[in-house]
């Protein structure tokens, strides 16, 4: 039998590695992300210079071969479930019996205006990860939307290069649906404490493209109660990012 495996992240690899203990079926794994599996959470060591990227991937390359396990890095762009066909985004065709849909996650984005210019990025995919090394060289400061643990994250990666950073946190606490009172606070206390420029209770209107012979140069320009609109001094075309403040932080 030949069992395809759509997505070669933590579900996929360990579903791979069970039918292999219990099968000698046909298995491929098919990414577009990396050829090799490696450890998502482990992103922002990447960046941090923690760990370089090869530190990150739990199996020596070696192991895929010895467990007859076939890796496969294409782009899957449709799968014709009558004829068990997937196609991928070359037009190549590739047959299975049993396919397992694997494909994990992505960053939210909601419709908001700009939020596909160059140098907005979420952080998921290793690629997200390149995008943000990437648009570092330079950076003076480097906005943060979403108060979550991938905000939190981002904010420490930043951080860790020196590059200034504005989180802006819908809710009025830090984390609420998770944390207490007490640890949001904490955790608030924390970041301000390491000049993490921390905005509860603010949300992001747009992100406005930078128009060529604008000058951006002074940073934050910033009236209570109205918008807040903050320029990434950055060597290339930059986004323009304006927002609101529910609360006065
Ligand atoms: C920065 C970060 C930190 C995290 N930290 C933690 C943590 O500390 N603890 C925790 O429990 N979880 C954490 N998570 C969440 C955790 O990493 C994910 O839940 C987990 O990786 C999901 O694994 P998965 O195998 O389901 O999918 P994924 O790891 O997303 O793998 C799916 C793969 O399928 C590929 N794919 C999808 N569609 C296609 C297609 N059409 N064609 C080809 N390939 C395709 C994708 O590119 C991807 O490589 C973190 C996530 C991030 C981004």
């Amino acid at each position: 039998m030949k069992i395809v495996i759509l997505g070669n992240g933590i579900s996929g690899i360990t579903a791979a590695r069970h039918i292999r203990k219990r099968s000698d079926d046909d298995i491929t794994v098919i990414s577009d992300e990396t050829d090799l599996f490696f450890s998502r959470t482990a992103l922002m060591y990447i960046y941090m210079g923690h760990m370089r990227f090869r530190d990150t991937q739990p199996y020596e390359p070696w192991f895929w071969e010895k467990n007859r396990i076939g890796l496969l890095r294409a782009r899957i762009e449709r799968i014709d479930f009558q004829q068990k066909t997937l196609f991928t985004a070359q037009g190549e065709g590739i047959a299975y019996d049993k396919l397992l849909l694997a494909t994990g996650s992505r960053s939210n984005k909601f419709g908001w205006p700009g939020q596909d210019l160059e140098g907005v990025h979420g952080l998921y995919h290793y690629q997200d990860m390149e995008a943000m090394e990437r648009h570092s060289a330079g950076l003076e400061r480097a906005i943060v939307v979403g108060g979550g643990l991938i905000g939190v994250e981002m904010a420490e990666m930043f951080h860790s290069r020196g590059i200034a950073v504005t989180f802006l946190v819908r809710e009025p606490d830090f984390w609420n649906i998770v944390l207490p009172p007490e640890e949001s606070a904490m955790v608030s206390r924390h970041l301000r404490e390491h000049h993490v420029d921390l905005r509860l209770g603010t949300e992001r209107k747009e992100i406005l493209p930078d128009a060529f012979g604008k000058k951006c140069g002074g940073g934050n320009q910033y009236r209570r109660n109205d918008c807040l609109r903050v320029c990434r001094p950055h060597r290339r075309r930059q986004p323009e990012y304006r927002f609101f403040e529910k609360h006065h932080p």
